[in-house]
């Protein structure tokens, strides 16, 4: 287990080997909540990466022959690995990124199950067939695997998001090259290390580290088949134009501007609930995030006075101590970032119920209290742009008709939710939201990894969604073969 007190080395994991080349540039990973050092990142040089690439070519060659109940074999070693260092890996994830001991072992029981999910590869992976589609000529389809596969991953779900991509890759016959975020490199390696004692043969999984430079690399190499990535919406852009560009396909995910619909029925406890879960959960670092909260009609004074004193009395801290709801932003940098967006709430004015510049606790830990701003406008910074922490803009709308009006005019489409009572007004707003994740009396809704994940408009480019079934058309390629015997 990696912890606050060890500098430990993080490395590349190429051919089935751990390395680290002397004389790389590369960034040193702290403790979000202390602040103390946790580990040195090396980044990856264009060398580094086209070595990633040609050992997960050359492993291709022979892992695509590999019968797929086998290949899934190394994959429910993985899964048992997992099981049993869940704990280790959740406090990894704490001590880098900062969410709570609970946030962190949520994610890694997500994590695991998209494994758990990938080992039906057999039954996935599965083609159609119809006998005598003319006179003695049989059709069927077949799935085959399509090379050298790259994934680039944020720093928000270091445990989650590089397993929406590796085991469902892996499984369909692929290789890997992952870049996880250059912020969050400890989690990712601990799983690879445990995919390396699972078994999986040298070279089917790579693990490369760095920022812009080793993304380029792997964007421009033309070893590369299939690019998954998942970030901002401005390198989601960049990486969907290059790498299509590049005739590769691609799946980018990017951000997100959330909304919460409250009808006046709605269950205002409940609804409150769930609404401090969605917009504070994981300090807001979540593309799932409820980030504005619209309340229709009558329903916004009960609401908000049962939110405010609900969100006041949050426990924000170090995500490893005990009944911590909220833990710290994941750097120095991004928590000034948030900041500024409060500075600037309150300067374009909107105003704060809960001011979290006033809610945090003393040290060195990157700390914004959640945050509340009533009176939020469309024009407001706060309003248009993702700020990805706890900062939740409350804008008021008379019907549900305006409600829908409000979110569809926002560019992103990720997620959102509505809390009602009555069901005409979910189905009526599921049903006319655009929007790809849509929860009903659920403020974070996160398909599970049998179902597809992503979002609509400018939170996704692309077409087939993360996990699920979609993920199995993504990793293959569809072959349909007609045959006659004579
Ligand atoms: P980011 O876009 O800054 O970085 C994501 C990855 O891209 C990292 O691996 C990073 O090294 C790389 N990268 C950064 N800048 C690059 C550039 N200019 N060129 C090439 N590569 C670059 O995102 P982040 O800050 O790590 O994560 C937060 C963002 O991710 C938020 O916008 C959040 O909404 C989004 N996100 C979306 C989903 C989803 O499912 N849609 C899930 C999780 C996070």
């Amino acid at each position: 287990m990696i912890t606050d007190t060890t500098v430990s080395l993080v490395s590349f994991y190429i051919d089935g080997a751990w390395e680290r080349p002397a004389g790389r540039a590369g960034g040193t990973i702290t403790n979000p909540a202390t602040g103390a050092v946790l580990a040195e990142v090396p980044y990856a040089e264009a060398d580094d990466i086209d070595r990633a690439v040609r050992a997960a070519h050359q492993a291709f060659l022979s892992w695509r022959e590999v019968p797929v109940v086998d290949r899934v074999q190394v994959l429910y070693r993985y899964k048992t690995l997992l099981d049993k260092h869940a704990g280790d890996l959740a406090a990894t994830l704490t001590s880098e990124n900062g969410k709570t001991a609970g946030d962190a072992m949520a994610e890694v029981r997500r994590a695991i199950q998209m494994v758990e999910v990938a080992c039906g590869m057999p039954s996935l992976m599965m083609g159609d067939s119809l006998n005598d589609v003319a006179a003695g000529i049989d059709c069927k389809t077949i799935r085959q695997p399509i090379g050298v596969c790259a994934g680039i991953t944020p720093f928000n779900f270091p445990a989650m998001v590089p397993m929406w991509m590796h085991p469902f890759a892996i499984a369909c016959g692929n290789t890997f090259v992952l870049k996880p975020s250059e912020k969050v490199p400890l989690t990712p390696t601990y799983a690879i290390q445990l995919l390396h004692e699972a078994g999986l043969p040298a070279g089917v999984m790579n693990l490369v580290h760095g920022a812009k430079p080793a993304v380029d690399a792997l964007l421009s190499h033309p070893l590369v088949k299939a690019v998954s990535f998942v970030g901002s919406t401005p390198v989601a852009k960049y990486i969907y134009a290059t790498a299509a560009g590049a005739g590769k396909r691609v799946q980018a995910l990017g951000g997100a501007k959330n909304h919460m619909v409250v009808m006046p029925d709605a269950d205002m406890r409940k609804t409150v609930e769930a609404i401090i879960g969605s917009a504070f959960g994981a300090a807001g670092e979540r593309c799932l995030a409820g980030s504005v909260l619209v309340p229709v009609g009558d329903a916004a004074g009960p609401l908000l006075d049962l939110l405010v004193a609900r969100t006041q009395a949050m426990t924000v801290g170090d995500g490893s101590q005990t009944g911590v709801e909220m833990g710290p932003l994941v750097t120095a940098e991004h928590c000034r970032r948030v900041t500024g967006y409060v500075e600037k709430g309150v300067a374009e004015g909107a105003v704060p119920l809960v001011d979290g510049r006033q809610h945090k606790p003393a040290g060195s830990g990157y700390f914004l209290g959640p945050t509340i701003f009533d009176h939020v406008t469309p024009e407001m910074t706060i309003a248009r742009e993702e700020i990805f922490g706890p900062v939740l803009s409350v804008m008021r709308v008379k019907t549900l008709d305006d409600a829908i009006e409000l979110v569809n005019r926002s560019p992103y489409g990720n997620a959102t939710a509505i809390f009602t009572a009555s069901g005409k007004s979910a189905r009526e707003y599921s049903s006319r939201c655009e929007v790809g994740m849509v929860g009903v009396n659920v403020g974070v809704a996160a398909p599970m990894a049998f179902f597809p994940f992503a979002g609509w408009k400018h939170s996704f480019f692309g077409d087939l969604h993360a996990h699920g079934k979609d993920a199995v058309a993504f990793y293959t390629e569809q072959k349909v073969i007609m045959s006659r015997w004579f």
